[in-house]
């Protein structure tokens, strides 16, 4: 079952709570993070140290910039999931992607989440790592240890299982290349970071803000229809 974070801040962030424990995602600041333990504690019923992993749908910091504060009250095996292209932004050997759109786009949605805004927390992120700015880019390590990242993916498949009450990583690049989104065939749940906005009341829709557009559309399209795996 899928828990959304009714006081994330500048980011959309859930807890999947399951058989085999929680999974947070998307812990983008410190506001978000003490949201996050609250919405496990208080609405989930449920304690911290069942949360198995932490999943980042991508290298931005609005969805890392917490992840520390969540792991500080997880268990010492609790894993931060990141697809594997992130250990190239790590390890310098693939500059973080540079965005299109920020007028149009970013400073636009950025607007309409300030009605999500509860606390100066919230725009507290634990590091400068994952801006996507020149001069930014891989300078700034991570708020958390490699040695705690569990990398998705870079076999070559497109869709495969997390090891987590039936969830899946589908890869579906586009707003950057390292974009991953969370999917539950029985229950058709998606969650797909920042691939479709959904801030305006008629619904989701493509986010401009994205590396590349074309296959950010690409993807949309193919969450607009039942998915086909293969
Ligand atoms: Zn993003």
């Amino acid at each position: 079952m899928v828990h959304p974070v009714p006081e994330g801040g500048l980011v959309r962030a859930y807890i999947i709570s399951g058989a085999e424990g929680l999974m947070v995602i998307d812990p983008g600041s410190v506001g978000t993070a003490e949201a996050v333990m609250s919405v496990i504690r208080r609405i989930c019923g449920r304690s911290m140290a069942e949360v198995r992993g932490i999943v980042a749908t991508h290298f931005h910091f609005d969805h890392i910039g917490g992840i520390r504060r969540v792991l500080r009250d997880c268990p010492a095996e609790t894993s931060v999931l990141c697809h594997h292209r992130v250990r190239d932004y790590l390890d310098g050997v693939r500059p973080l992607p540079l965005m299109e759109n920020w007028f149009t786009a970013f400073f636009t949605a950025a607007l309409k989440s300030c009605r999500y805004f509860r606390r100066p927390s919230h725009l507290w992120f634990e590091s400068l790592a994952g801006i996507p700015l020149p001069g930014f880019g891989n300078r700034f390590p991570p708020p958390f240890g490699k040695e705690r990242i569990r990398w998705l993916g870079g076999d070559g498949r497109v869709r495969y299982g997390i090891g987590f009450d039936g969830w899946d990583v589908i890869e579906t690049p586009g707003h950057t290349g390292d974009s991953i989104s969370l999917y539950h065939e029985e229950s058709r749940e998606l969650l797909c970071g920042d691939l479709i906005l959904n801030l305006d009341r008629d619904g989701g829709r493509l986010n401009p803000f994205c590396e590349d557009r074309a296959t950010a559309e690409k993807h949309f399209v193919s969450f607009a229809r039942p998915y086909a795996p293969g």
